[in-house]
């Protein structure tokens, strides 16, 4: 994907504060970060989101994630971590290579301050519930 920002990335056109690379896997810090130490790991072959994502490289991302985060959280001595990964523009994702964010939290950082959950109105989760079943 020549437009693509992280594909260049991880063809070493455009440079990166590199952190982390095997077989499947690139992680580097983000360029904006919410915190120091905000991290991102992903694929080297490109795929827009999560779903598209063959099962082994997901695998090998999530592994990279494990140990990429807990470096961030030691190093940064963070009191938490956030491991975020944004699917479609609806849902904050900017660049379509998908990506894990790993953003080290502290309390009072101001992200993610509110968390707007509601119940269900009365038998609606039941009818997700069958939806959701149905399409697995
Ligand atoms: P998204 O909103 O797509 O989940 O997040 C994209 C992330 O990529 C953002 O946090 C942004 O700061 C980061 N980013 C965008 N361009 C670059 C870049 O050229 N280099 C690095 N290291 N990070 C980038
Ligand atoms: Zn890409």
């Amino acid at each position: 994907m020549a437009d693509c920002i992280f594909c260049r990335i991880v063809a070493g056109q455009i440079p990166c504060a590199k952190l982390y690379e095997d077989e499947y896997v690139l992680g580097f810090l983000d360029i904006n970060p919410i915190n120091p130490g905000h991290s991102l790991v992903l694929p080297k072959r490109h795929y827009a989101v999560l779903t598209e994502v063959p099962d082994r490289e997901l695998e090998a991302c999530i592994g990279a994630a494990k140990r990429v985060a807990r470096a961030v959280s030691r190093s940064v001595g963070s009191a938490g971590l956030n491991l975020l990964q944004n699917n479609g523009r609806a849902a904050g994702q900017l660049i379509e290579h998908v990506h894990f964010h790993l953003i080290p939290r502290d309390p009072g950082d101001g992200f993610l301050t509110s968390w707007p959950g509601k119940p269900y109105p009365s038998g609606q989760m039941e009818a997700v519930l069958e939806k959701i079943k149905a399409a697995l």
